[in-house]
């Protein structure tokens, strides 16, 4: 059982109508998919919202589709759904990857796409296979909609773009027809930096990119082997771990090269 320091009001609205009309009224109320991180950091005293808004009852975010090459994830999907999707599986194997790594299969049962990203964190999973998939991001207030570019989504650590009242609604994923890909993580306790490190790639038909993401930095998009190597010798990213794991993306990429000429 969770024990929290501070009061909150918890409200659980039927309809976005009702949610922004009440995220418009409390300066500070917050909203939550998932929960398995917000209610962490207000037991721990980071956050003290007045009231908190759970999205899960309203059905205008019960969204999750595919047609016309675009997967539309919804602020209620939770990880698991996406990992359980057949279409998900086969025809965007890096959201099936990034989602897979989250945690594990309990947290993962309640935690969201989109809550995986709205905390903030500059190299939270599923800013990997979005960034190479150019996925965009739905934003809905009092004032209407709008969408943000996922590489502009982070403003800073912990802080995601939105303004006060806004929160995500959608993800757009565009279908990059068939391709290679992997994702990889290095998690805080096993580096000597204490950060977290992510690297992912994705082979298709006209292009290469990579995204090598680090706590500090977040995540840079690069088009080649060389590329990568360029911005680690930059960056003067010299631990082992990292090294090796490098060292085994590019052999795997140049495999995938062989594999595409043969
Ligand atoms: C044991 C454990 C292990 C974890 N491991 C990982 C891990 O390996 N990798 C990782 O990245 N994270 C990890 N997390 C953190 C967290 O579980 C995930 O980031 C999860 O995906 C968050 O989703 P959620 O729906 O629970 O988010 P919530 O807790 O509901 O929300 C998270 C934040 O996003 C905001 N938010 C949520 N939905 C929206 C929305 N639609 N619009 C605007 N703002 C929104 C909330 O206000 C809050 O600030 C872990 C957490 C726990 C407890």
């Amino acid at each position: 059982m969770l024990f929290f320091q501070n009061e909150f009001e918890y409200i659980a609205p039927k309809s976005l109508e009702q949610l922004f009309s009440l995220l418009s009224e409390e300066e500070g109320a917050v909203v939550f998919a998932g929960g398995t991180d917000l209610f962490v950091r207000i037991k721990k005293g980071i956050l003290s919202p007045k009231l908190v808004l759970d999205l899960k009852r309203i059905e205008e975010l019960w969204f999750f589709s595919f047609g016309e090459d675009m997967l539309v994830i919804g602020a209620t999907n939770t990880l698991n759904e996406l990992i359980e999707s057949p279409i998900v599986r086969k025809l965007f194997p890096l959201i099936y990857e990034c989602s897979f790594s989250v945690a594990n299969y309990l947290v993962r049962n309640k935690a969201t796409f989109i809550g995986n990203f709205c905390t903030g964190f500059p190299v939270a999973d599923t800013l990997f296979c979005l960034l190479l998939h150019d996925a965009e991001i739905e934003v809905q207030s009092l004032k209407g909609i709008r969408k943000v570019k996922i590489k502009d989504i982070v403003e800073n650590y912990g802080r995601v773009v939105l303004e006060r009242g806004e929160i995500v609604t959608r993800v757009f994923v565009p279908y990059k027809g068939e391709y290679r890909g992997k994702y990889y993580r290095i998690p805080r306790k096993f580096c000597v930096t204490r950060a977290d490190f992510g690297i992912a790639y994705m082979i298709t038909e006209e292009e290469k990119r990579i995204v090598f993401g680090d706590t500090g930095s977040g995540l840079t998009l690069l088009d080649s082997e060389e590329g990568l190597e360029e911005y680690l010798n930059k960056k003067g990213i010299e631990e082992p771990e990292i090294c090796l794991l490098v060292e085994k993306v590019l052999e795997e990429i140049k495999f995938q090269n062989a594999c595409s000429e043969a």
